[in-house]
């Protein structure tokens, strides 16, 4: 039933959006199956990826999928908090429907590191938790392609109810919802009609498959997502932002203004503003200052959040707490202003702290060597051309140092003999 319409619409696209409404006007009637085809035979070739929760329906849609090819990109997000049953299924369906190309993404551990040491960040901040476990895998992977594929329903949750087949993302990506128009009798018919396996945990009252914390058995009638996140407001984990613009997403940042491991990525932090409460905030640098005044609220603050070291601040005060920050930023208000080099290098050298640790304020190319000698080792740039330098790996190189760090930097106007004993030790 697919219609035969060779509809690849280039990227950034004017008249994309225009497009989208129209695929969606030809294939309101059309069955899921047609929907997928059109799109991964027609709509976006080999530049689209199937994205499955293996949950309680996901059956459905990777059976269509094996109908159209086997070979299709299939990513299952491997959060680290799946019951062992979710687990065990993505095996079972794999062999079952013969998908040869099934990835598993999971976090990055650099961030399960840092912003979820102890795991329970599901319980205090589902958000975050969601945003480092699904939303930063997906995204890199995404980010190559043209769009992607996905099980959601209208009959799901209130909303998901205007869902269309074709949407286009913010990003100018296509999200292709074949099963948009399924209801729950449609499924169950579907699973029934092709013999397909039951997620195990189905048969136990689980309508809605999610990470074991958030997933909870569903009442007869209840909405079937309404074990989700069961008593907190959240309906979705974030990889649907687009869709859904109210979910909250407070570890994304539109802007990628830090500079970290070799690349501008979005920072995941903001600013203390006037007005913060210490005990509630959470990816925030607090001043020392605001820390020292109320150190017990943010010990007792169950996020993840960061410090503001300015210059008038006494490292030392700080060093005992310093681990239970997830970042340090050490502030450069002016291009003279030379005592954030000290800060850092106690934070680092003396006081040990191994997470991040980053320059704010007036962040020049010229300073960026020597802040990474002092040890820091993440950089927030608003300086056009310091952004440029940094991109292209051309930053100022400094050789002599009045103050030299560590053992091998050798002091200007040190006697030649030390000089010679210093590099020789190199
Ligand atoms: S569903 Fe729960 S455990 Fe899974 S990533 Fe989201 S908050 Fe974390």
């Amino acid at each position: 039933m697919a219609a035969n319409l060779a509809f690849a619409p280039p990227k950034k696209d004017k008249l994309r959006s225009l497009g989208i409404m129209a695929l969606n006007g030809m294939f309101d009637e059309m069955d899921g199956v047609s929907v997928l085809r059109q799109a991964v035979e027609e709509l976006l070739k080999n530049d689209v990826a199937i994205v499955s929760s293996f949950g309680a329906d996901s059956a459905v849609l990777l059976h269509m999928v094996a109908e159209v090819d086997k070979t299709l990109p299939v990513y299952f997000l491997e959060t680290g908090k799946h019951f062992p049953e979710t687990l065990r299924y993505v095996e079972t369906l794999q062999a079952h429907l013969g998908l040869s190309n099934v990835r598993w993404l999971r976090p990055d551990p650099k961030d399960l590191l840092r912003f979820d040491p102890n795991g329970d960040l599901w319980e205090t901040d589902p958000d975050s938790c969601c945003h480092i476990r699904k939303t930063e895998p997906l995204d890199a992977e995404i980010a190559q392609l043209g769009g992607w594929v996905t099980g959601r329903k209208r009959y799901q949750t209130a909303e998901r109810g205007v869902l269309p087949h074709f949407e286009l993302t913010s990003d100018d990506r296509i999200k292709v919802n074949p099963l948009a128009y399924f209801g729950d009798a449609d499924v169950n018919a579907y699973k029934i009609a092709h013999g397909l396996p039951e997620h195990p945990l189905f048969a136990k009252g689980y309508k809605s498959i999610g990470c074991a914390p958030c997933t909870t058995i569903v009442a007869e009638g209840e909405d079937p997502r309404a074990g989700r996140w069961r008593g907190l407001n959240k309906k979705e984990c974030g990889i649907h932002f687009d869709f859904n613009g109210a979910i909250a997403k407070p570890v994304a940042a539109m802007d990628k203004n830090l500079f970290k491991d070799g690349a501008f990525i979005a920072d995941p932090f903001r600013p203390w503003e006037e007005g913060d409460d210490p005990a509630t905030v959470r990816y925030t640098h607090i001043p020392a200052a605001v820390f020292l005044a109320n150190r017990d609220a943010v010990l007792a603050n169950p996020h993840p959040n960061g410090l503001l070291i300015a210059p008038a601040s006494k490292v030392e005060d700080l060093a005992a707490d310093l681990a239970r920050f997830a970042s340090v930023a050490i502030s450069f208000p002016g291009f003279t202003d030379g005592r954030g080099y000290s800060s850092a290098r106690l934070v680092v050298e003396r006081y040990k702290f191994g997470g991040e640790v980053r320059a704010v304020g007036d962040v020049l190319m010229d300073q960026i060597t020597l802040m990474q000698r002092c040890g820091i080792n993440a950089f927030v740039v608003t300086h056009a051309a310091t952004r440029t330098a940094l991109e292209t790996g051309h930053l100022t190189t400094v050789n002599l140092f009045y103050q030299p760090v560590g053992t091998t930097e050798v002091p200007v106007g040190t006697r030649p003999f030390l000089r010679k004993a210093v590099s020789e030790t190199v």
